[in-house]
């Protein structure tokens, strides 16, 4: 006898932000909820992104700590490193996060089925131990996996991708990063704070592309002072392994080599939609295998739904999030607005941090915009000095008035001291559509950073009490 495949009002496939998001949001609401996940919840976000790299970015950040102590009057020996502890320590704090997910998980009601989904016609997920599963919808969640470029294969040891960087029980002596954008320069700056010898490779004539011209120009510079390498508009071409194994030469640019202990392959993610089945279904898959959604996330498929990075949006957890989100508020049949992707927030929390939100100068302008921006460093803000942190800056872009004062913001970027505990406000007033003038309105606390935000947006009315 067939045994009746089990109905659901929604069944996930992936357990990552985007997949648990939507089934927490939605088991809230009323709705009977099933995730299909292969390996554990959380995702890549919880046991290979976000939560384990910052773990070890705060290794590197305790590490700079001891070694400024002194300069506090705080006298300590030179720190050594014990990166097995560090490792330890962060497998400590995802297995927390993990344990609590799961019982949040668990007291929302919600089956979790471990095994690979596949979404086959009228919504049946089948399971690969067997189980069916039918939902009222589904939303397809399955996420990303690090891209490799030809030449390096990654196999762990001298070629590494993300997910073996951070299972790594001692760090290699050199290493070279290929790719600047977030993930690359996070990493490159972890290592090199833990003592590592970096070089970055890449192809792009920046680094950090995306980020404003003034930010990624202070990043550099503090890369470059923390003898982190840094060579962008470089193609590499291939590596040889040294005979014996204990590093390999990479190949780049005009005949250039390096020989390094570690290659890391940083070169973006790509969607995860080629185990999904999908035969028979009306669900598109792009060429770069993207699911193809509309800005609801709704796919070809009548009531199947796709969010987070296996969609063609900002591959960023929260966004993810907001989208698993937006997909059970249609089901249960809410109200909704669809992402506004231009005006998401990003952090990137290499040393210094980064953070913004909107348009940066140059956008601003190549979308049409007369724009004024004003910027306020760090090197001026209390905080940042008692804090012996200074390097960096906050730069507000508004729409210019008639008189050249700031009208409505367009982006607020930061680089400095804690800037991805900072950017709150300035997210909320470019998304709220405030002109600089409603921002400076409120006031900020002091002594704290965040006086920069409001002396920026104070200076860009005309009226800044440091800034002229
Ligand atoms: C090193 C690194 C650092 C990062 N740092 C940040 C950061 O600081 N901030 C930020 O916002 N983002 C960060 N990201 C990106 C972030 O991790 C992703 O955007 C986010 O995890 C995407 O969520 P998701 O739910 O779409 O997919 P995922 O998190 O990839 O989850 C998908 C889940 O689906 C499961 N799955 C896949 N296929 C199937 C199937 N057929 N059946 C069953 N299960 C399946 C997978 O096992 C996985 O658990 C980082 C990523 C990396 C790699």
């Amino acid at each position: 006898m067939v045994a009746l495949a089990e109905q659901f009002d929604v069944v996930v496939v992936g357990g990552g932000p985007g997949g648990y998001a939507a089934a927490l949001h939605g088991a809230l609401a009323g709705l009977q909820i099933a995730v299909v996940e292969k390996e554990r919840v959380g995702g890549t976000c919880l046991h290979r992104g976000c939560i384990p790299a910052k773990e070890f970015l705060e290794t590197a950040t305790v590490h700079r700590t001891v070694v400024g102590a002194g300069d506090f009057g705080v006298l300590t020996d030179a720190p050594t490193l014990d990166f097995a502890r560090s490792q330890a320590r962060k497998q400590e704090v995802v297995d927390r996060l993990w344990k609590g997910l799961t019982g949040l998980l668990k007291k929302r009601k919600i089956t979790v089925v471990n095994g690979v989904g596949t979404l086959g016609p009228g919504r049946t997920v089948r399971v690969d131990d067997g189980t069916e599963l039918v939902g009222r919808h589904v939303i397809l969640a399955s996420g990303s996996v690090p891209r490799s470029i030809p030449g390096f294969d990654p196999d762990g040891r001298l070629v590494m991708t993300s997910d073996d960087v951070l299972s790594l029980e001692r760090l290699p002596a050199s290493a070279v990063v290929i790719g600047a954008g977030a993930i690359g320069c996070e990493f490159a700056s972890m290592m090199r704070d833990l003592g590592t010898e970096v070089t970055i490779l890449e192809v792009l004539p920046k680094i950090l592309p995306g980020c404003d011209q003034d930010v990624t120009d202070v990043v550099l510079r503090s890369f470059n002072k923390r003898a982190i390498a840094v060579r962008t508009g470089v193609a590499v071409t291939g590596h040889t392994p040294e005979a014996g194994g204990a590093g390999t030469t990479v190949h780049f640019g005009d005949d250039e080599h390096l020989t390094v202990e570690a290659v890391v392959v940083s070169v973006g993610r790509r969607p995860l939609s080629d185990s999904l089945g999908l035969a028979g279904t009306g669900v598109e898959v792009d060429g770069r295998g993207y699911i193809v959604v509309d800005p609801y996330m709704r796919t070809g498929e009548p009531d199947v739904f796709a969010v987070g990075d296996v969609v063609a949006t900002p591959a960023l957890a929260h966004v993810g999030f907001a989208e698993g989100v937006l997909a059970i508020d249609q089901i249960v049949g809410r109200a909704v607005v669809p992402v506004d992707y231009a005006k998401v927030p990003w952090c990137i929390y290499c040393h210094p941090e980064v953070a913004f939100a909107g348009h940066s100068e140059q956008s601003a302008i190549e979308a049409g915009f007369d724009v004024v921006t004003r910027k306020d460093g760090f090197v001026g803000n209390g905080r940042a000095i008692i804090v012996g942190e200074t390097e960096g800056l906050v730069k507000v872009i508004c729409e210019k008035l008639p008189d050249g004062t700031g009208g409505r913001i367009l982006g607020v970027h930061m680089v400095g001291p804690w800037v991805t505990e900072q950017l709150g406000q300035g997210y909320l007033a470019l998304n709220w559509e405030a002109t600089a003038a409603e921002a400076a309105h409120f006031i900020q606390p002091h002594p704290t950073m965040s006086e920069n935000f409001g002396e920026t947006v104070l200076a860009l009315t005309g009226r800044g009490i440091h800034l002229g």
